[in-house]
């Protein structure tokens, strides 16, 4: 494990450096136009510790849209919100498809794999609408206490490009609703889910924001309880084996961290016990995925022996 932060400030930016000249090799989302509108070559990495500690390199303050790294705290929200419930109406298994796919809700009788595929997130969206009175508000007020950080904001212009482009998520949404998945009018399904996408985060923010998920459930900086630790583990759990969506298996088996990405080139990986990273590069793989993101990860996990399968 990380010993001396300070050498590792050295490492990021080495790793970044090594990384600068791939941004070529994936491509900026261009589904949600304001998505396409960031630059290819912004780059940020960084790491944050349970006991107090934070390294970054390149633009790791700078916010970017969190987009579906935002179902990680929907997931816990509505986890907390109905307990057990929730593992009536999807499912926790991967889904061995694309992030945004259709054809497997329709097999499966409206019930989502997992709760952070598209649909798996929009049910979470369900939850979160009919058991809040305000959710949007809900959500980022809990994203702020999380982060220790009340500057953090929903991005307006992102969100109205969403909105204007989620044919996808809206087929989704009215496919479960037509077997009974969805409680509320789907119209304040997808604002929410959009809303919750839309918020700007920066590596930093998001690494603090998920350090409870390295520390059993606990907030290391207040020692409140943000989920339980049985939560916890099953966060972690569905983010190893789905959160990188149809790339999880590989993930696990060359880098082997619970890890979760978002459309925004943001990607987080818990380090159960001793923190968390938090990497930024907008071009993606074929799989959604971050290209350095994933690779800075993955040269983080392996030089520093972060694996949890060792
Ligand atoms: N808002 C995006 C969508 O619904 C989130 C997808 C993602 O980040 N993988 O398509």
């Amino acid at each position: 494990m990380i010993k001396d932060i300070s050498n590792l400030q050295t490492k990021l930016q080495t790793l970044l450096t090594t990384q600068k000249s791939l941004y070529t090799q994936g491509r900026v989302a261009d589904y949600i136009p304001a998505l396409a509108e960031v630059s290819a070559e912004k780059m940020g990495v960084c790491v944050t510790t349970i006991d107090g500690k934070t390294a970054g390199a390149g633009d790791y303050q700078v916010p970017f849209s969190i987009q579906s790294i935002s179902k990680v705290f929907g997931l816990v929200m509505a986890m907390n919100r109905i307990g057990d419930d929730l593992w009536q109406r999807v499912n926790m298994e991967p889904s061995g498809q694309p992030f945004n796919s259709i054809i497997q809700l329709e097999w499966e009788k409206g019930i989502p794999r997992n709760p952070v595929i598209n649909a798996g997130a929009l049910l979470v969206a369900d939850v979160l609408t009919s058991h809040f009175s305000a959710s949007k508000l809900a959500f980022l007020s809990f994203m702020r206490t999380l982060a220790h950080d009340e500057a953090i904001y929903i991005d307006n212009y992102v969100y109205q490009s969403e909105l204007a482009h989620g044919n996808r998520n809206a087929a989704l949404a009215y496919l479960m609703k037509s077997f009974d998945n969805i409680e509320s009018e789907i119209p304040d399904v997808l604002s929410h889910y959009f809303t919750q996408c839309s918020i700007a985060m920066s590596c930093e923010q998001l690494a603090n924001s998920l350090l409870f998920l390295a520390n059993k459930g606990i907030d290391p900086v207040t020692n409140q309880a943000i989920c339980t630790p049985r939560d916890a583990h099953r966060v972690n759990a569905i983010l190893s084996t789905s959160g990188m969506y149809d790339q999880s298996g590989q993930f696990a088996f060359s880098i082997g961290l619970p890890a979760k990405s978002g459309v925004g080139g943001g990607v987080i990986a818990i380090v159960p016990n001793y923190g968390v990273i938090c990497t930024w590069s907008p071009p993606l793989n074929s799989f959604g995925n971050s290209v350095i993101g994933t690779n800075l990860v993955a040269s983080l996990a392996e030089e520093l022996g972060l694996s949890i399968y060792h």
